[in-house]
């Protein structure tokens, strides 16, 4: 029997990922049965249209730790990753990318961060380069410092969705599509502490990316606006005294 309350939830959106899920299993449990961090991989299929269901249905027939839900169509990174967040049963929730672009090694580094701060987000510093071309990477530095100006942020990497919070920490947030991009932002609207942690960028390994440059860059601008808005209209008030 599984743990009934793992440490780790890692929640995975999948979109069109078969050749990514069992390596990135393998992954996981390489990087957390040694250090005996028991776990949780939730796997949600976002609609996919080739083989990924199948083959997470399997995954989790053949080990207990593995949990799968699939959405009716296609419904969106952030739908993706908030049904994972609200299945999660673990005490720490990590969001980690299907394709193995985030590296499962850095897991122990997210646990060992969460002892002092309530977020911790993964920034891609080391080897940026080796996991995106240059029109990526350029397009997430210029999407990051536009994001950072307008938003009134200081998020090193904001396009940099591994990410490990308490599980409470999701209790009273209202997503919208498009705002995995900005859940550092709503975590501090929230009075949580964020801090973040060097990670791995590897190649994704196998497939391919759902995004290009056009709504990597100019499809958030609409959201980054309403998060900017919402950042200098929240409700921030402290009750003196009260009586009765
Ligand atoms: N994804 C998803 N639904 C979508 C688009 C992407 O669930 O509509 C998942 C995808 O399968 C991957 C993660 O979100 O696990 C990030 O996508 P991708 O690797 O394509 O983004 P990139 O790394 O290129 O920014
Ligand atoms: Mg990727």
């Amino acid at each position: 029997m599984p743990d009934e309350r793992p440490v780790l939830s890692l929640v995975v959106p999948v979109y069109n990922e078969e050749d990514n899920l069992q390596p990135l299993a393998a992954a996981v449990r390489k990087a957390l049965e040694p250090a005996g961090i028991s776990y949780e991989l939730i796997l949600t299929d976002d609609g996919s249209k080739d083989g990924s269901w199948e083959i997470m249905k399997a995954m989790a027939a053949r080990d207990g730790r593995i949990r799968a839900q699939k959405f009716a169509y296609n419904c969106g990174e952030t739908a993706a990753s908030e049904a994972g967040m609200r299945a999660a049963r673990g005490q720490y929730i990590v969001t980690i990318d299907a394709d193995l672009q985030n590296d499962p090694n850095d897991l122990p580094k997210f646990l060992e961060a969460l002892q002092h701060h309530d977020v911790v987000c993964g920034t891609r510093v080391a080897a940026r380069g080796r996991g995106d071309n240059f029109i990526r990477v350029a397009s997430s530095r210029i999407a990051n410092w536009v994001r950072n100006s307008l938003s009134e942020e200081n998020i090193s990497d904001a396009g940099c969705t591994y990410r490990a919070f308490k599980r409470e920490c999701v209790d009273k947030l209202k997503l919208y599509r498009g705002m995995h991009r900005f859940l550092p932002t709503l975590f501090k609207m929230e009075g949580f502490t964020v801090t973040e942690i060097p990670v791995t960028n590897n190649p994704r390994l196998a497939g391919q990316s759902k995004y290009g440059v056009w709504n990597r860059l100019f499809k958030s601008f609409h959201d980054l606006l309403a998060v900017r808005w919402m950042k200098k209209r929240v409700l921030n008030y402290k009750i003196a005294e009260r009586v009765n």
